[in-house]
């Protein structure tokens, strides 16, 4: 039975919405009642990512989100009962312009003074020792973390909402919300294909579909759904299952191990935003042309799966952790621009400290506010791909 009244709404069942709930409902917060309109939880981006996480971000604030999330992720089983896979493999950047190299050398020290000792920058020669097969022509430099690596998002998702159940939280499967009441300028009510319920809270972790419920309360959210595609490949035992993670910064190719092939993706820049799914072929032999260049030996391996999703993505890409200020109880945890698997940890336990205590103090979120974008407060991330 879908309750008429509850605390705290949460509407979306991704590794946000989750991981808001297990937070909340572990602090004690009252009735928690998260929303989900598919049948199972992870059908959105969260189902369709890649699994990396790593420290190797260019703003303190992703830097710190990262800390704690790889904190909770590496011990994931001691918080909520299931191992998160968490496989240390590193995230070698390749990187091929003077500019570059500076750029990701700054990085390093700012990652390393916020709390990464372990990232170094690292010279060709380290780097074909740590990656033999890769073709390096043209790469000047890299930049190396060998605690970055993959994790499962099934199993954290999984684990969040196991954890958030045992605190006492409610999901709510096949639950879609139409509609937002508010009164006097506060949230009031959620209104759903099976019912109403009031609340004087509500947590926005829809994703890329973040900006369609903002609309349903009047709050303008610019938050778009951009498609993102990857493929895997059979079986390929001439790459150990520890291979690290290497992206090619400036096209933004990247791959890694996956069962017992590779994991391989490119990110369009002409991509425009939409809803979609489906595979863009011509992308896909892009991606596969260049993969070949960089990872000569994919020249004679199969395509198994092809998988697209939707980035969901921010004019600064950086999320919005926030209450909207037009609208009190109305509160935003998305918009994490194709990297927020890695850091759903963290924005649950932030976005439990900022709905109860009215302010975050495990990390200083202040700066991803709504507002910000109106404001011209834009917080630039370059480490994205
Ligand atoms: C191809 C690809 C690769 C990626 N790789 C990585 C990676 O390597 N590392 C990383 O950290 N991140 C990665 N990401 C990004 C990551 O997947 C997302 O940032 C993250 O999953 C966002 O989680 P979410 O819970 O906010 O959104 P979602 O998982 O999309 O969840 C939102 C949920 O809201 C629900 N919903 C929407 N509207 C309604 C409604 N009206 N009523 C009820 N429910 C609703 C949806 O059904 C959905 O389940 C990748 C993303 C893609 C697409």
């Amino acid at each position: 039975m879908l309750p008429t009244t509850a605390d705290i709404v949460i509407i979306g069942g991704g590794c946000m919405g989750v991981s808001a709930a297990y937070y909340l409902a572990a602090r004690g917060a009252g009735q928690v009642v998260l929303l989900e309109r598919e049948k199972f939880l992870g059908m959105g981006s969260t189902g369709r990512n890649a699994g990396g996480v790593r420290y190797q971000f260019s703003t303190e604030v992703n830097i710190r989100l990262s800390i704690f999330s790889l904190a909770v992720i590496s011990h994931f089983e001691e918080l909520c009962g299931i191992s998160a896979c968490y496989h240390p493999i590193g995230y070698l950047f390749l990187l091929q312009t003077p500019k570059e190299v500076e750029v990701f050398k700054a990085n390093v020290e700012l990652q390393r003074r916020v709390g990464v000792p372990w990232v170094r920058y690292l010279e060709p020669r380290e780097i074909a020792q740590l990656v033999p097969l890769v073709n390096l022509d043209g790469v000047l430099g890299g930049t190396f973390c060998p605690r970055d690596g993959l994790a499962d998002p099934n199993s954290v998702t999984q684990g969040f909402a196991k954890g958030a159940r045992a605190h006492g939280a409610q999901i709510e499967m096949e639950t879609t919300v139409t509609g937002i009441k508010t009164e006097r300028g506060r949230v009031a009510a959620v209104v759903t294909n099976r019912g109403e319920i009031a609340t004087r809270t509500v947590v926005n972790c829809a994703g890329p579909w973040a900006a369609q419920i903002g609309a349903l309360a009047g709050v303008d959210i610019p938050i778009l759904p951009v498609r993102r595609q990857f493929f895997t490949t059979d079986a390929l035992p001439q790459i150990p299952r520890e291979h690290t993670f290497v992206i090619e910064f400036a096209t933004s190719l990247y791959f890694h191990p996956e069962g017992a092939g590779l994991l391989v993706g490119m990110s369009n820049p002409d991509e425009k935003p939409a809803d979609t799914y489906a595979i863009d072929e011509d992308f896909h032999c892009k991606t596969l042309e260049r993969a070949i260049y960089r990872l000569p030996l994919l020249e004679n391996a199969c395509v198994a799966s092809q998988i697209a999703g939707l980035y969901e993505v921010t004019p600064d890409a950086h999320p919005i952790l926030a209450q909207a200020r037009a609208l009190s109880g109305f509160y935003i945890a998305a918009g994490f621009s194709g990297h927020g698997f890695q850091h759903s940890p963290a924005t649950g336990k932030v976005m439990s400290e900022l709905i109860l205590d009215g302010k975050a103090t495990t990390i200083d979120i202040s700066m991803l506010d709504l507002e910000r974008f109106a404001e011209g407060r834009l917080v630039q991330e370059v480490n994205v791909v």
